[in-house]
């Protein structure tokens, strides 16, 4: 629980706050960005909820955020049930962003993909018996896959739980070394025929990325939306190889798809025809690919 005698005072004055434990680690500012924004070394308060949308965002924020630093002044109950009910929140189809980010994997996001063969859980949330249950109602988790090393967070609790198969790369394995599947080589894996394994290493050696329906792109920590660049980016920091991370990323030019749904950063949705030329941008700005190449 967050602490108004720990309140920042970037905070503007009203009832939410931020407090001194924020570990900065974004999730606040990617849903709630009405509200929330980075101030030095923490986010903070810079403009108070007013409409209903802003408000139901800042209760998200505030459950999501993986080390309570969020709090209210005033407390309502109802506005903090209404939106843990919203958790896991729908996104498109049968894909939900499922909050409640872990301080384990540095408040990375994670997903779940409702599918009639069996449930895939993308990275790990929080384990927290609000989500159990929800996942309980909609059919159990049958895999979880895992992006890469640093993410994997309470995955184990929920394998154990729903007898579910863990997915991570044999380069990342010794994060979840009792994984059920371990994915070998630098080969893409079909692993249904709506769901495909693209290694994508850079960011780490086992770093992975899942295509869903040619559509959804969860990409872990190897691709987001920068929303100060109001482009897609790679990171630029905590780079395993600098290499592997250009090719990595110009291979995933040779797939369609309109989401990309990262550990960290901005989610983006946008028409696979802007989301190629993204890709292309990101290319030229980052790796000075030169333009016939991206063709
Ligand atoms: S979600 Fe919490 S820890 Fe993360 S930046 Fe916001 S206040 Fe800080």
């Amino acid at each position: 629980m967050a602490d108004q005698r720990k309140k920042l005072a970037t905070n503007v004055v009203g009832d939410f706050f931020v407090d001194s434990t924020c570990i900065n680690c974004d999730t606040c500012r990617q849903l709630a960005p009405a509200t929330f924004r980075e101030m030095g070394e923490y986010s903070a308060v810079y403009r108070q909820p007013e409409t209903e949308p802003e408000l139901q965002d800042s209760w998200r924020a505030l459950i999501a955020c993986p080390v309570g630093s969020i709090g209210t002044v005033k407390k309502d109950k109802t506005s903090l049930q209404e939106a843990m009910a919203s958790f896991p929140l729908h996104l498109e189809a049968g894909v939900y962003y499922n909050g409640f980010n872990s301080e384990k994997s540095f408040g990375a996001n994670s997903y779940i993909i409702c599918h009639q063969e069996g449930n895939w859980l993308i990275d790990s949330p929080r384990y927290v018996s609000h989500l159990v249950e929800a996942f309980e109602r909609m059919g159990g988790i049958r895999y979880i896959f895992l992006s890469h090393e640093d993410d994997v967070a309470d995955a184990a609790r929920y394998a154990r739980h729903f007898k579910a198969t863990r997915i991570i790369h044999e380069e990342d394995a010794e994060a979840m070394p009792e994984s059920e599947w371990l994915v070998r080589g630098n080969e893409p894996v079909v692993a249904t025929p709506q769901v495909q394994f693209i290694p994508v290493p850079g960011h780490t050696a086992g770093s992975l990325a899942l295509l869903y329906d040619q559509r959804f792109l969860f990409s872990g920590d190897h691709l987001w939306w920068d929303r100060d660049e109001h482009g897609l980016d790679v990171p630029s920091v905590l780079v395993w190889n600098e290499e592997q991370l250009r090719n990595s990323t110009t291979r995933l030019l040779d797939y369609s798809f309109a989401w990309v749904l990262p550990g960290h950063g901005e989610r983006i949705h946008l028409s696979p025809a802007r989301m190629k030329e993204e890709m292309q941008q990101l290319l030229r700005r980052r790796f000075k690919v030169n333009q016939q190449s991206v063709l």
